[in-house]
């Protein structure tokens, strides 16, 4: 109702609540936008940019008083430990670049002997004890801008959208640092996880039994960890290593995977897990995210992957009780290698062997499928005879992982295509044609971009207002 609006707008003599500058400076910017109104050129843009820039000075004054009046207030007592401070000292000014423009504070320092530490207590009840100059919400946007763009570019959207000047290196230092927050943040979830409090971070469970899946992938980063040292390795017999993996995993309810008008798969809820710190890291992430979103109260889990060894090592180690699948998608190009084997110049011929036994496959008759590739295998010779063994040795050491009429008949993915398409989008941002990463620079960021996938940016971030717009 429109008596809402009129109410929520203060009456007149609520103004007089303000202070005298600020009245002065409303008067001032209504004045001059009244006097850009009757331009015919200027559009409803000009007037956003025009408001913007006006009222930008005055939500740093602002802010800076607040912030100082925050700081004025803390009292002189150790952060971290609590102790009384002595040899106190006032006015040691500090710079931060806020999303307003830059503003400075004056604190006051004292020594904790407990500590033995000189200590700022405002810039702890500011959310400031970390190093840098940057403001609580300048260091998010540095750290939500890196994690999607290259840092050049993120710099530039950053400037033109909001006005906050970050250069490329500072944007880039402060998101590694965030990012470096962001892994910590992540260690500790993931032991509370082992815990009784880990019970808080788990996604509601709905009553009926439910099945969990979850799919596990694998692709690799280029870094430049020595670089420029590369002759001085090669001279110790150590060949530098350029590619390395980055191993990711994805789990979630099975009723969480939902199609759309158009019949494209959607899954509502899920956990995502991805990292450049090895099988182990993988493990332990893994296990931690499938726990918030259910293992241990599922029905059944299932696990889909390619033919990758380290996968199902993983598995079995982890995650004994899942039900084991290997991803249709791999599992019809090894039968389409045989195909090419037995037709090399014949792809029609090729395509009519291969068909009725991806039928098979599908319909779970994977027996008579292995029983073909041995039949197969028999007939040819040399080369390709080689080809045909090495792939019926595959079905062979998959055959407890290729139940697909079972996944078919409970609506389960036949294939690992959720995290395939995951690792394709941090590709797309951590594999970009000439890009060069660092370890420790590359699992910050990607640390980062996982928080925002998984809807936990305010566990990094506090000052969110609304968890839920992540
Ligand atoms: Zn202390």
């Amino acid at each position: 109702m429109s008596n809402c609006c009129v109410q929520s707008v203060p009456p007149d003599s609520s103004y007089e609540t303000l202070d005298q500058p600020v009245v002065d400076w409303m008067a001032r910017l209504t004045a001059g936008l009244n006097r850009s109104i009757p331009n015919k050129n200027q559009t409803m843009g000009d007037l956003e940019r025009e408001i913007f820039q006006q009222t930008q000075g005055l939500e740093r004054k602002l802010l800076e008083e607040a912030s100082q009046k925050k700081a004025d207030q803390s009292p002189p007592v150790c952060p971290v430990c609590g102790h009384k401070l002595s040899r106190l000292s006032h006015g040691h000014e500090r710079t931060f670049q806020s999303r307003f423009g830059p503003i400075t504070i004056r604190r006051s320092r004292g020594w904790c002997k407990r500590c033995k530490a000189w200590r700022f207590p405002a810039d702890y009840a500011l959310g400031l004890e970390e190093a840098g100059s940057a403001s609580p919400s300048v260091q998010e946007m540095a750290a939500l801008m890196a994690s999607k763009m290259p840092v050049a570019e993120a710099s530039r959207v950053i400037e033109h959208l909001t006005g906050v000047k970050l250069p490329p290196a500072t944007l880039d230092r402060e998101a590694r640092r965030q990012g470096k927050r962001a892994e910590r943040k992540r260690k500790e979830l993931d032991e509370q996880m082992s815990t009784i409090q880990g019970s808080q971070q788990c996604v509601p469970v709905e009553e009926e039994p439910f099945s969990l899946i979850i799919e596990i992938d694998a692709w690799n980063i280029r870094e430049r960890d020595n670089w420029g040292k590369s002759q001085q390795q090669r001279a110790k017999g150590i060949e530098p290593e350029r590619w390395h993996w980055v191993y990711g995993g994805t789990c979630f309810r099975l009723n969480q995977r939902q199609q759309t008008d158009t019949g494209r798969s959607i899954i509502l809820s899920r956990g995502t897990v991805m990292t450049r710190g090895g099988v182990d890291a993988l493990r332990q992430q893994l296990y931690a995210e499938s726990l918030r979103h259910g293992l241990g109260k599922a029905a059944e889990v299932l696990v889909v992957a390619d033919g990758a060894m380290w996968i199902w090592n993983l598995v079995n180690d982890r995650f004994g009780i899942a039900t084991q699948q290997l991803d249709f998608y791999h599992a019809s190009q090894h039968l389409w290698a045989v195909a090419h084997a037995l037709h090399p110049n014949d792809a029609l011929a090729a395509h009519q062997w291969v068909k009725p036994l991806l039928k098979k496959l599908k319909a779970g008759r994977s027996v008579q499928v292995i029983g073909e590739l041995k039949a197969v295998t028999k007939r040819l010779r040399s080369k390709r005879r080689a080809t045909a063994q090495s792939e019926l040795e595959y079905f062979q050491s998959h055959r407890n992982r290729l139940d697909y009429h079972v996944a078919r008949k409970r609506g389960q993915p036949l294939g690992s295509g959720a995290i395939e398409s995951t690792c394709r989008q941090y590709q797309c941002r951590f594999k970009r044609p000439g890009q060069f990463w660092t370890r420790s620079g590359d699992e910050a960021l990607m640390c980062l971009e996982t928080f925002w996938r998984n809807g936990r940016w305010h566990l990094l971030f506090p000052h969110i207002a609304d968890p839920s717009k992540n």
